[in-house]
């Protein structure tokens, strides 16, 4: 089984800034934020990538995106605007092998990314 820095957040062995939770999902501060707002939407379940998604995580996958809006809304800026995104692999740019949405908020941000 994979343990990643996001299972010891989930278990509370590391500390994180945890601004949502239930049953399904964890989310959290990004300790190296790429803009004023820079959440990290989590399943509690394990799973590496985006490529390693099961037809039965669909729902669970929606339920990250649910959280972000509630977020959004909860938060201020869903009509302003934010970005979600979710890295995959080396030229995806993932660096934390457990899945998560970066929910990011609280500044014009440009496209393309980097
Ligand atoms: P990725 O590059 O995998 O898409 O995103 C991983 C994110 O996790 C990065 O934005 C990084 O700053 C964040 N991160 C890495 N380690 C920790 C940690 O221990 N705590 C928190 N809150 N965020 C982390």
């Amino acid at each position: 089984m994979s343990d990643t820095i996001f299972d010891k957040i989930i278990r509370r062995e590391i500390p994180a800034d945890i601004v949502y939770e239930d049953e399904q999902a964890l989310a959290f501060r990004d300790v190296n934020p790429q803009a004023p707002v820079h959440i990290l939407i989590i399943p509690k379940k394990s799973i590496a990538t985006i490529n390693d998604l099961q037809p039965e995580d669909e729902v669970l996958v929606g339920h990250l995106f649910t959280v972000a809006a509630r977020l959004a809304a909860d938060m201020g800026f869903a009509e302003a605007g934010y970005r979600t995104v979710m890295n995959c692999n080396a030229d995806g740019g993932q660096t934390v092998f457990h899945l998560h949405l970066h929910l990011l908020a609280g500044r014009a941000l440009t496209w393309p990314p980097g």
